[in-house]
């Protein structure tokens, strides 16, 4: 399917060197001169030295190298509280973090509305309101259709060529520091793929999809009967067992040839060992021993997708099980760094050459398999060891771009603690309904705050005085005790109407009778009217829409859990509130703003409308931030006396530009 990209950076790149080309001629040309003055010594020294001068001038310029003196270091952690963070720090757990705050500033920073990861990042690298960059949502919905779409890219096919384009609107902050020839090193900024051409480098982050185009679909072989596999969130492959020896597939993306739609694969052999404690992994030229309850190393695979093509992969295997059952987990077939199907770094060969320095690492913008957890496929123990290995990746490549860095701007991202918390939150929650008193578990989101506080002491360790340190987080964390169906309340207050003779609605509204229907839930809170003229079944009436929001507003706020009595939701926020800027059009008509506790079910989130109104979450999933955004500010340190009370993410880029001596607006 996916054959050709044009590559978004190619032009820069001629150009750049274009500019070198002409700088060696110069170069050359002055040699020339001084090899001339030398042998006509009637030329004048003062029209000689003016020429040198200018064609240093000119080449300076050429290779726009007007030098930005100033250096800021941003280090983004996903998900650091500080609640968690300031009870570790009066433990005296975190002495680096205290170290920063005390050399400069520690405080509370403001979210964006919604307080998700995609939506505050999106914030931090524009500087914008989420109404003014258009990302409301992991899962937005198409009016059209009802249907919801991922918020990070969309695909386009045409002439036979697949491109893919960024949906956030607004420029980058690197964009803008581009402009101002400030040069920019950035790795794993959620929400930067494709990578845009800037002056520096940059590797893609959350966003970047795998090999088969979803954003982490892992493998499970097992000769267990497995549930059926429109309950996973992987590919459960049910294999058989003869003598020892397991044939099967690494499935790989589908692409097209003529007119039917393939499927591209590898042949993967598993033989068991007698031991029964061991297997021995064949596919491609790749040959590697595993034991019960160990990773694999990276593993090259590639996928024949049609005549002279091929997508070449990266993958580890996690072997759970061998007796009585075999039980084989395959990660996410990532992205080959050194031969992306399509580019995940600026320059393109940049995402090739921190191979030379690190070795393979994680491509694919998510890497931590929090569903592989959820579903069991792999146990906690397994999860943090995988948890381990990307922060030790992290670190290595964090390492090449602290050497790299000599002015101007770097940024990293650390996802770590976000997942963590999502997948261990039910451990420090004794409320939690999945709640579980496990020594061996209990410290495990303290133990990674401190993992960060390590972090941050060696690079606090190699930065010099004036080098200018942000550390801050997206948003906060808390736990998920109850899931609430946010559909199956617009329908019991009669906003939604189901088809006749129909109680539920798996997904995507199926039964949804549409001209009954005056509201919707989608996404992690956001509620959308049936606006005629907008919606493709609209019933809502213009002049209806703001009676009928703030009627629902009001009716949300007064929703009580009926065995606890609590208030369910803490704000509903209108569009006119949260939403105002270029891309209101898109936004919720409302955003639900839950109380702690309280989160929009999964199946809220694609449409669905389970019988029951509220659930215990019996999840692994325990902990989550997608609440009532006051709830879970993030946090913000910087290693200078600086005045930090009130700031907002949004307030970042505009902040750290000026650190850096420029004014991107101007
Ligand atoms: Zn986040």
């Amino acid at each position: 399917m996916i054959n050709y990209y044009i590559d978004p950076g190619s032009g820069f790149v001629l150009t750049q060197n274009a500019s070198f080309v002409l700088v060696i001629i110069m170069g050359a040309l002055g040699g020339i001169l001084f090899f001339m003055k030398a042998f006509f010594k009637f030329f004048k020294k003062l029209i000689l030295w003016i020429v040198l001068l200018s064609i240093v001038i000119i080449g300076g310029l050429m290779t726009h190298k007007i030098p930005n003196k100033n250096k800021v270091i941003v280090i983004g952690i996903d998900a650091m509280d500080p609640g968690i963070v300031e009870k570790l720090m009066n433990e005296g757990k975190l002495l680096n973090f205290s170290r920063l705050a005390k050399m400069g500033n520690y405080a509370h920073l403001k979210t964006t509305v919604p307080s998700e990861s995609i939506v505050a990042w999106t914030t931090f690298l524009t500087g914008l309101n989420p109404a003014d960059h258009g990302v409301f949502d992991f899962i937005m919905r198409n009016p059209k259709n009802y249907l919801p779409y991922l918020a990070f890219n969309e695909t386009s096919n045409a002439n036979g060529k697949t491109e893919i384009k960024i949906r956030r609107k607004g420029e980058s902050l690197w964009a803008k520091l581009t402009k101002k020839n400030v040069p920019c090193l950035v790795y794993y900024c959620p929400n930067t793929f494709p990578p845009e051409r800037i002056f520096g480098k940059m590797i893609s982050g959350m966003g970047v999809p795998d090999c088969l185009g979803t954003m982490g679909k892992f493998s499970f072989y097992t000769t267990k009967l497995s549930k059926a596999d429109e309950d996973s969130r992987g590919r459960v492959i049910n294999v058989e067992n003869s003598g020892n020896v397991i044939k099967t597939k690494i499935y790989g993306p589908k692409f097209f040839s003529g007119n039917s739609n393939l499927e591209s694969f590898t042949p993967l052999k598993i033989s068991i060992y007698s031991d029964e404690e061991r297997i021995l992994i064949e596919y491609g030229r790749s040959k590697l021993f595993l034991k019960k309850g160990e990773w694999s190393q990276w593993g090259r695979v590639s996928f024949n997708t049609g005549m002279f093509n091929k997508v070449h992969g990266i993958c580890r295997f996690y072997l759970k099980s061998v007796k009585p059952d075999l039980e084989l987990y395959l990660s996410p077939i990532n992205f080959d760094p050194k031969y992306p199907l399509f580019p995940i770094s600026y320059p393109k060969n940049y995402s090739a050459e921190l191979v030379k320095q690190v070795g393979l690492y994680y491509t694919q913008g998510m890497p931590y398999d929090t569903w592989a957890l959820t579903e069991d496929r792999i146990d906690e123990k397994a999860f943090l060891q995988l948890a381990d290995s990307i922060l030790k990746e992290n670190q290595e490549v964090l390492d090449v771009g602290l050497k790299d860095f000599k002015n101007g701007l770097l940024f990293f991202y650390f996802e770590g603690l976000d997942p963590i918390q999502h997948m261990f939150w039910r451990y420090i929650d004794p409320k939690h309904p999945f709640y579980e008193n496990n020594p061996q578990y209990t410290n495990i989101i303290y133990e990674y705050y401190e993992r960060m506080d390590k972090i941050l002491g060696d690079i606090m360790n190699k930065i010099d005085f004036s080098t200018n340190l942000i550390v801050f987080s997206d948003h906060g964390f808390a736990s998920f005790r109850k899931a609430i169906h946010l559909n199956r309340w617009l329908l019991e207050n009669g906003y939604l109407s189901f088809e006749k003779g129909a109680d539920e609605s798996k997904e995507f509204f199926d039964n949804v009778d549409w001209s009954r229907t005056k509201a919707y839930a989608v996404g992690f809170g956001g509620i959308y009217l049936n606006a005629v003229q907008r919606e493709y079944y609209g019933s809502v009436h213009k002049l209806e829409i703001n009676n009928l929001k703030n009627e629902i507003k009001r009716k949300l706020m007064e929703f009580r859990d009926p065995l606890n009595g609590e208030n369910v939701i803490k704000n509903v926020y209108t569009r006119e509130e949260a939403f105002q800027g270029l891309y209101s059009e898109e936004s919720p008509d409302l955003y639900v703003g839950f109380n702690n506790g309280y989160r929009a079910s999964w199946q809220t989130a694609l449409g669905g409308t389970p019988k029951l109104l509220i659930e215990d979450n019996k999840k692994k999933w325990s902990g989550d931030h997608l609440i009532d955004p006051s709830l879970v500010p993030g946090v913000i340190f910087v290693n200078k006396k600086i005045e930090l009370n009130n700031l907002s993410i949004k307030d970042l880029a505009l902040f750290i530009s000026s650190l850096l001596g420029v004014d991107v607006d101007k």
